[in-house]
């Protein structure tokens, strides 16, 4: 009956391994702050870290974040949150624009 102690498997309770933030407004399955995620296989077998590496649209005003597991590799992508950081989202939607591989004044030349 205690509430100043909160179970592991309280199913809404997120524990940020990367960033430390702790929520507790869930399920969820990805940090509002940094947007990193744990992997959780099938077989409960991975659990190790997931970077955010991208926003996928699905729909109008829809995003989903892509994550990838910085030990197995595997991608994922899951549903953005009201409550996800708005700044770290935008950086993640405009990174491929700030980091062409090809020069923009080419496209002065169109
Ligand atoms: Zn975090
Ligand atoms: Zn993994």
């Amino acid at each position: 009956m205690s509430h100043t102690t909160t179970h592991r498997t309280d199913p809404t309770a997120f524990h940020c391994s990367y960033c430390g933030t702790s929520t507790y407004d869930g399920p969820r399955d990805h940090c509002p702050q940094c947007l990193h995620a744990r992997h959780q296989d099938d077989a409960g077998l991975c659990g190790a870290s997931m970077a955010p590496l991208a926003v996928a649209v699905h729909g109008p005003g829809e995003w989903r974040l892509v994550h990838r597991c910085t030990t197995c590799a595997t991608l994922t992508s899951s549903p953005v949150r009201a409550d996800d950081h708005q700044v770290a989202l935008m950086a993640l939607a405009v990174r491929p624009l700030a980091q062409p591989p090809f020069p923009l004044d080419l496209l002065g030349r169109i």
